[in-house]
Parts: structure tokens; C-alpha cells; sequence
């Protein structure tokens, strides 16, 4: 177990319960992980406590190895006696390189279920796909044999030493960033968000998602990035929930059009985390443009700080650190300015993945690295009016967020001492 960190609805539990009479679940907790820190940790293993406790409620035995899969599985897979391993699908460069050195070393057959996307990324598409609609086109075709009900893994007969979780906590050795989040953890809680958005907030998702002052969006993300919510449950219950049909289209157009469309987009294109991964258009137009001159440039101390001319991005910013989540229509306003005030396009894509990872609860994911690309290079987007930086790639400008939205109302609920600051 990797990325899906849950018990029901996983299509990899399934799949190793189908091969053999007794699963055997491993998780393999790495000491750091790329810019995570450590209320990354805390919310994971917080999560994983749960999985631990429920297996074994099935009689499922779950062990926590401390290191490297590639360093600690195929030694444990001896161990216990494997026929066969089946791990998570992730469409990301160190996964896939761990995934390969596993099928090479591990004695037994090693066997990929994707969990995450309701059509599986190789079967969706053996490229990649330029544009939404192509994938909703051809998931229209696809959906269908995919998306049904999921049957739940039944219980075993197996028993194993309890983890110590305290051991494993000590282990990480993860950076400081942000406060400790207030979010809760773990299988029950992901469920009882789907819940609450169900209940609350699925009618008028289309008309008022896209406004940060209210707030209207699922706010499932981070579940669905730690793999605590199956997206495929999110879309079942979210379909049979009664809500208006724009509703429900809105929604499955965000959690499967463009989420699935972020794995194929790491998935198929080198260099996804960064310049080399924009389109030839994008790139060729933010080339041409990189003599503009810059109204302002700000290292990555300065945006980190929060520390811009501009009160609605550095409200945006303190959104991220302090709650662990930015709004996504600021998401792009925030990426955008990066690209607006760096030295280069290349410069700002490193700084808004950085900070990117760093902060937002749901960071290292597809999401995020198609959804940088997306703002900066113009990835799965189209050329826009020609002007200064940006090129043709879409521009967004505080007068656009000011017409969608109260700026201001955004600004007291996040980050009220800004507007107090102003005045003076
Ligand atoms: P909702 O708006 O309610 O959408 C439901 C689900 O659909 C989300 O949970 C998510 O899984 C998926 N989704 C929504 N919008 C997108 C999108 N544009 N692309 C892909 N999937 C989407 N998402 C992440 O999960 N992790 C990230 O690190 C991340 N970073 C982003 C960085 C930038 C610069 C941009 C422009 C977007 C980023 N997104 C990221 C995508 C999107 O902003 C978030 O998924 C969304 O805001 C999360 O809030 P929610 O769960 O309430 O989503």
C-alpha cells in the first residue's frame, strides 16, 4: 500500500484478496519525502493508525516498514512467504522508478492496480492528452465499464505484532512548515467530508465554486490525494444524491476530467514538474517573452513571507500556510503572479512547486503539477491575447478576481490583519 491508504473501495486490496487466501498489507514510511513536512506526516500516519486498526478488525495483517520500498520490501516479501505483490499505481518519476527496481528484484510476481482513477491512466490513453475535452471524450466511451458499485475486501484469518507508532513518528525526520493543521485524519473522516459536502454544500457547487469568499468547493482533496476517499466513491454517491444535474456534472467534471487528467499528464510527459513540461506553444511564447522587463521581481523568501505589493496573493498565501489549502480559482491567480514577478517562467515554476509542496495538505500530487503548468506554461489550455511576460499564455489580473468575487470578504476570512494593515 502506497498511495491508497484505505480499506474499502481499493482495488488493489481486492485484486491481492482474489490472488491468495491471506493478504498481507505492507507500508513502506519514508524518514523525508521531497518538500513534504511535517503535517504531511502527521495527517498520513494519523490516517494509517486507521488502516492498521481496521485491517486488523478483518483479520488482515498490516506491517509498517521504516524505509524504502525498493530497500525493504523485497527482503519482507521473502519473509512472509509472498506469491505475488500487488502495489498502487502513481504516475510519478521516483514511484515509477521504485516500481520498476521492485519488479526486477522482488522474486515474485509484482502486479499494478490503479486505485485512483476510475478508468486506469494506461487504458484511458497510451499518450498524452492535450486538452479536457479529449479525455471526457473518450471517457464518455470508457466511464461506463468502469464506474460501478465496488465490492469490499472480506476477512481473514491473519494476526500480526501491532505497529508501533511511536517508533515510526520518531523516524521521520520531515522539516517544520506551517502550523499543525486542525483537519482530521483517516478513513471515517474522509467519508464524513464526502457526507458534509454531500449534504451541504453539492447544490449551488456550479454557480459558486468558483468564488473564494463562499467557500463552495468539496474540500476533498487531501483525502483523495493520501488515498483515504476512493474517487470512484466520491462520483457514486455524488451521482445518486439527488442534487441538481449541473451540480453533479460540475463536480464529476473536476474530480474525474481533470484530476485523471493530471496522472496522464505526469504519466506520459518528462519533466512534469517543471518548464520542460509546457506545451511547444508555451514555451515558445514565454521565450519570446523573456526579455520583458519585470514591474517587480521577488525571490522565493519574499513570496514565502507573503511579502508582495499585492494583499489578495499575499492572503492567498497565508491561506496555504496557515490552513493548508488555497482556493482553487486563487490557485491559479497565485501560480500566475509567481510567473508575473520571477526572474524567468522556469524560476516561477520551481518556486510554485516548492511552495506548492511544501504547504497545500493535498501538494505533491498530479493536481499540482499539471495545475502549475496549467497557470505558467499553459498546459492543457489554448493561446490567449499576446502581452508583456506572459506571452499568449492566459493572463489574470486583480480587477477579473474583483468582478467574480468580494475580494475583501476573501481577505477578512483568511487573513484580516492584511486589511487592517492597508489602512494605514
Ligand atoms: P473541488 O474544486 O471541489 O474539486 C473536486 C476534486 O476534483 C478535487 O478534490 C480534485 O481532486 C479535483 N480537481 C479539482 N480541480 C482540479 C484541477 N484543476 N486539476 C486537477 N484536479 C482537480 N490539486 C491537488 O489535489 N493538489 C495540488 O497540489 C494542487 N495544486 C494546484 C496548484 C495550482 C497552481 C492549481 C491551479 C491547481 C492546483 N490543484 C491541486 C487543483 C485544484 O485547485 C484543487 O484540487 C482543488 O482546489 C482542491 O479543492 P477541493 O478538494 O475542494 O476541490
Amino acid at each position: 500500500m502506497s498511495r491508497d491508504q484505505r480499506v474499502r473501495d481499493n482495488h488493489g486490496l481486492l485484486l491481492a484478496a482474489e490472488l491468495g487466501t491471506q493478504v498481507h498489507v505492507a507500508f513502506c514510511l519514508l524518514d523525508r519525502c521531497g518538500a513534504a513536512s511535517q503535517r504531511h506526516f502527521d495527517f498520513m500516519l494519523d490516517g494509517l493508525e486507521e488502516v492498521e486498526r481496521d485491517l486488523r478488525s478483518l483479520g488482515i495483517p498490516f506491517t509498517l516498514l521504516l524505509g524504502d520500498a525498493a530497500m525493504t520490501l523485497p527482503a519482507f516479501a521473502d519473509s512472509i512467504g509472498a506469491g505475488a505483490v500487488t502495489c498502487d499505481f502513481s504516475p510519478l518519476a521516483p514511484s515509477r522508478r521504485r516500481r520498476e527496481f521492485l519488479a526486477d528484484s522482488l522474486e515474485v510476481p509484482l502486479v499494478e492496480v490503479d486505485s485512483r482513477n476510475i478508468v486506469p491512466a494506461w487504458v484511458a490513453a497510451d499518450k498524452h492528452v492535450y486538452a479536457a475535452f479529449h479525455l471526457r471524450n473518450r471517457h464518455a466511451k470508457m466511464l461506463p465499464d468502469y464506474l460501478m458499485e465496488i465490492p469490499q475486501v472480506q476477512g481473514q484469518n491473519g494476526v500480526s505484532e501491532p505497529v508501533d507508532w511511536e517508533s515510526a513518528r520518531a523516524f521521520v525526520k520531515a522539516e517544520q512548515h506551517g502550523p499543525p493543521l486542525e483537519i482530521a485524519s483517516g478513513e471515517s473522516a474522509a467519508r464524513g467530508a464526502l457526507d458534509d459536502f454531500i449534504a451541504n454544500r453539492l447544490e449551488g457547487y456550479a454557480e459558486r465554486r468558483g468564488r473564494p469568499d463562499v467557500d463552495q468547493q468539496s474540500r476533498l482533496s487531501a483525502y483523495l490525494h493520501f488515498g483515504q476517499l476512493s474517487c470512484q466513491r466520491t462520483v457514486l454517491d455524488v451521482n445518486s444524491s439527488g442534487a441538481p444535474a449541473e451540480d453533479i456534472a460540475e463536480f464529476v467534471d473536476e474530480a474525474v476530467t481533470w484530476r485523471e487528467l493530471s496522472d496522464n499528464f505526469c504519466l506520459y510527459v518528462d519533466g512534469y514538474s517543471s518548464a520542460r513540461g509546457f506545451p511547444n506553444w508555451g514555451r515558445e511564447t514565454l521565450d519570446a517573452h523573456a526579455g520583458d522587463a519585470r514591474d517587480v521581481v521577488y525571490d522565493l523568501d519574499a513570496f514565502e513571507q507573503a511579502d508582495t505589493h499585492d494583499i489578495l496573493w499575499n492572503a492567498a498565501q497565508l491561506e496555504m500556510v496557515r490552513t493548508g489549502r488555497m482556493h482553487n480559482y486563487l490557485r491559479m491567480y497565485w501560480a500566475k503572479k509567481i510567473l508575473e514577478w520571477s526572474e524567468s517562467p522556469e524560476e516561477a515554476t520551481r518556486i510554485a512547486v516548492h511552495l506548492n509542496d511544501r504547504y497545500e495538505l493535498d501538494g505533491r500530487d498530479p493536481n499540482g503539477y499539471a495545475g502549475v503548468a496549467w497557470s505558467i506554461g499553459g498546459v492543457h489550455d489554448r493561446p490567449w491575447m499576446e502581452r508583456s511576460v506572459y506571452g499568449k499564455v492566459r493572463y489574470m489580473n486583480e480587477n477579473g478576481a474583483r468582478r467574480k468575487f468580494d475580494v475583501d470578504a476573501y481577505i477578512r476570512r483568511v487573513a484580516p490583519e492584511l486589511l487592517d494593515q492597508q489602512l494605514f
